[in-house]
């Protein structure tokens, strides 16, 4: 059976001195068609300014590839904090980098953004999401672009907010400006959530009725370390953890996800990316046993207690 084109890729650095150019050619050696990146350092706001980054170089390459920039994904840097009103300076700061990265992606071409929630640092989810809605609503109505944002579905370790469907729609809906609010919904970071993976369409039915579809704008396709309900959030190669290959071969190719980008974030393996060989598997359908040299220890694990 001929595998219809899914939009496919994975995280892609940023840096010296190619910059977005030597981005997008990374993408294109893993055969992705799509792919994630930060506008600098992951961990930190330090940024070049945008002159530097070769971005008209990278969007030529990128067109004269036939990739569309519509699927290509920003992550915020995720020391962010916008769910932490107890340090008001700081969280005013938060507020000050979205914007910023919000325009600096628009400056790309992409359309969409990644972004934690946060982290409520004991005060209690519920006040973690108001302080989260009422800095979204800031950044909405002042960064004058068109950039989505996709508030990602966290583990829920230490005090995140955003762990459940039920969180994520309580923060869309405490915005005035909800437009531009939409998911990145991550299967690692469900998983250890507590959601099953395994019914995928239950999951997206769940999806659906209490945050609708439509809101959904990207996928991280991780397997991960820990067995469901473990609030961890420590990502695995595909096949290597507790979810495995097929369960997330079905995760790419589900029907309802046709248009949305599904982004690998699997670790390095000896300091070399996977993404090319995950990304050949995850397509066909075709997995190679062992393909990254040991025993898949964790998923033979996971199997044996299902
Ligand atoms: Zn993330
Ligand atoms: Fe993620
Ligand atoms: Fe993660």
């Amino acid at each position: 059976m001929a595998n219809k084109e899914i939009y496919l890729g994975s995280h892609v650095s940023l840096s010296a001195p190619d910059f977005y150019l030597g981005s997008v050619k990374e993408a294109l050696s893993y055969g992705a068609n799509t792919f994630m990146f930060y506008t600098g350092a992951p961990q930190n706001t330090y940024r070049l300014p945008l002159e530097r980054l070769k971005i008209e170089e990278g969007r030529k390459l990128l067109k004269e590839a036939g990739i569309d920039e519509t699927k290509l994904v920003v992550h915020a840097p995720y020391i962010i904090n916008a769910a932490n009103y107890t340090k008001p300076d700081l969280w005013e700061l938060s507020i000050n980098t979205i914007v910023s990265e919000l325009r600096r992606s628009a400056a790309f071409g992409a359309t969409m953004m990644v972004l934690h929630p946060g982290s409520h640092v004991g005060m209690g989810a519920e006040n973690g999401i108001l302080a989260l809605a009422k800095a979204l609503d800031v950044v909405l109505a002042t960064d004058g672009t068109n950039v989505r944002i996709a508030l990602e579905t966290m583990a829920g370790k230490g005090h995140e907010i955003g762990i459940t469907f039920e969180q994520i729609k309580m923060i869309i809906d405490k915005c005035q400006h909800k437009d531009r609010l939409g998911v990145c919904l991550d299967t690692c970071h469900i998983n250890d959530a507590g959601y099953d993976v395994s019914d995928f369409d239950h999951i997206l039915d769940e999806f659906d009725r209490i945050i609708g579809l439509d809101r959904l704008l990207c996928v991280h396709v991780n397997d991960t370390k820990n067995p469901i309900g473990a609030h961890k959030d420590r990502h695995e190669n595909i096949g290597y953890g507790y979810l495995g290959f097929d369960t997330l071969y079905k995760v790419c190719h589900h029907p309802k996800l046709d248009n949305i980008p599904k982004i690998l974030e699997t670790p390095y393996i000896n300091e070399k990316a996977p993404y090319k060989q995950e990304i050949e598997m995850l397509r066909s359908g075709e997995y190679k046993s062992n393909w990254r040299g040991d025993e898949p220890i964790l998923q033979t694990e996971a199997k044996l207690k299902a």
